[in-house]
């Protein structure tokens, strides 16, 4: 992970006013990093925190499936997920499903302002990181062996 961040930023309807707050707030820091984003909270954050975003598809509509394909091919560093604890999605299966590859793949993932927080203010988001990723590659040895 070089010292210029692929960030994700994504928030459910509720949560959004608390992204678009962070990014504000944070706007000079993120300026320095590339930004990707579901379709609707990317145009916010295009709009209120004059951002270059790289808007994906809506979440609804496969954003969060976007997404989580980007980290399986290495090609996301951060997650900024700000996902609703009081509302069923229409899409939680893919919700779910981006969680895990942020889990699997090691990759730094807040879902609250805390955890942004902490993770902006870290000397790590502007530096050279490379996290440590599990060697899955016995997974598939282990499926062969069985054939
Ligand atoms: P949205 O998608 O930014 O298009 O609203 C967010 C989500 O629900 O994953």
């Amino acid at each position: 992970m070089t010292q210029k961040k692929r960030i994700a930023l994504v928030a459910h309807d509720e949560r959004k006013d608390d992204l678009k707050a962070w990014a504000k707030d944070n706007a000079e820091t993120l300026k320095q990093h590339e930004i990707f984003a579901t379709g609707t909270t990317g145009k916010l954050i295009q709009d209120s925190c004059n951002l270059p975003v790289n808007r994906l598809k809506s979440g609804p509509l496969g954003g969060d499936q976007q997404l989580g394909a980007m980290i399986a091919e290495e090609k996301l560093d951060i997650l900024i997920f700000f996902w609703d604890p009081m509302a069923a999605q229409p899409h939680d299966v893919d919700v779910k499903a981006l969680l895990r590859m942020a889990v699997l793949y090691n990759v730094p993932c807040a879902c609250n302002r805390s955890t942004a927080d902490y993770m902006v203010s870290s000397e790590l988001f502007s530096k050279d990181y490379n996290p440590i990723r599990k060697d899955y590659s016995g997974y598939l040895g282990r499926f062969e062996e069985n054939q």
